[in-house]
């Protein structure tokens, strides 16, 4: 039955992360790989990274490959998926991780088309067609994927999804795509026994956020930007993720998680 998900060596799961080389994604594959999933770990660049998070998956007893594609190329996709189901058969959890921060963070009033584009293919357009063909691969396979799994989507967005930042605009539209997207799917997929949510992180210590590091120091450490006054971590993401992935939350869909150190509740 779906409330009785969770993942075990007995009955593994067959995960896709994106992004699984770096950051959060990397997190977030190592951690499913703890729990006993079979992680397919993707990547764009950095292919010693997602190595070495396979070996680490490997070391603790658990199984791992690595896939380069771009998320935003239609092949790439349909490679990556062609290439996990032929080393580990039915795709039961996606985790749409892969993101990109603009190359400048540019005036709303200077922001670029090209940036734009990047941003949105990447950020938005590669995580929407990838969760059609993988939920479109999840029913049509369903009597291979183990009755005692609800197959899943999650989607890491952002706070950037409700919070606007002038200087990073095309991000913010990207993600919060992200978050209507996330609407859609639980919609859509719901009667196939397919929920979908939304992790939505807060300021995470990663490369991503490596170049603001100092203004963000000061905003968490000095200012109180958050109530939880530190810098999220991979980690933190990933055990979000985790506890979907074992069913714990079998009646809520299209729900969003936040793992931002309570940056979301409103002050005064
Ligand atoms: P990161 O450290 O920069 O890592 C980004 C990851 O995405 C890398 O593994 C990278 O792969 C991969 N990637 C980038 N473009 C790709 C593409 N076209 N195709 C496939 N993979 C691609 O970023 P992060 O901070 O971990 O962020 C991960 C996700 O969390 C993103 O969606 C980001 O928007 C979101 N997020 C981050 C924060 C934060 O504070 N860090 C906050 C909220 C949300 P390669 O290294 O192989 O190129």
């Amino acid at each position: 039955m779906a409330q009785d998900a969770s993942i075990s060596r007995s009955a593994p799961r067959t995960a896709i992360v994106t992004g699984g080389s770096r950051g959060i994604g990397r997190a977030i594959a190592v951690a499913l790989g703890q729990a006993g999933a079979r992680v397919v770990i993707n990547y764009f660049a950095s292919r010693d990274a997602a190595l070495e998070a396979a070996t680490e998956i490997e070391q603790a007893g658990g199984q791992a490959m690595t896939v380069q594609a771009d998320v935003s190329s239609p092949d790439g996709r349909a490679r990556m998926l062609e290439e996990a189901q032929g080393r580990f058969g039915a795709v039961d959890l996606l985790v749409n991780n892969a993101g990109i921060a603009p190359k400048v963070r540019a005036d709303l009033l200077e922001t670029s088309e090209e940036s734009f584009d990047d941003l949105l293919a990447t950020n938005l357009k590669g995580p929407f067609f990838l969760s059609q063909a993988v939920a479109r691969q999840m029913i049509a396979r369903r009597d291979q994927i183990d009755p005692a799994i609800a197959p899943a989507i999650i989607n890491i967005s952002s706070i950037s999804a409700y919070t606007a930042s002038v200087n990073r605009g095309e991000y913010c539209i990207s993600k919060a795509g992200i978050a209507m997207m996330t609407q859609l799917f639980a919609s859509r997929l719901a009667e196939h026994g397919i929920n979908v949510y939304e992790v939505r992180p807060g300021v995470i210590a990663t490369d991503m956020t490596g170049p603001v590091k100092a203004k963000y120091d000061k905003l968490i450490l000095e200012d109180g930007l958050l109530p939880i006054r530190r810098w999220g971590q991979p980690s933190d993401v990933a055990k979000a993720v985790v506890a979907i992935a074992e069913g714990a939350f079998p009646y809520s869909t299209g729900q969003v998680l936040d793992v931002d150190g309570g940056f979301h509740i409103r002050r005064l």
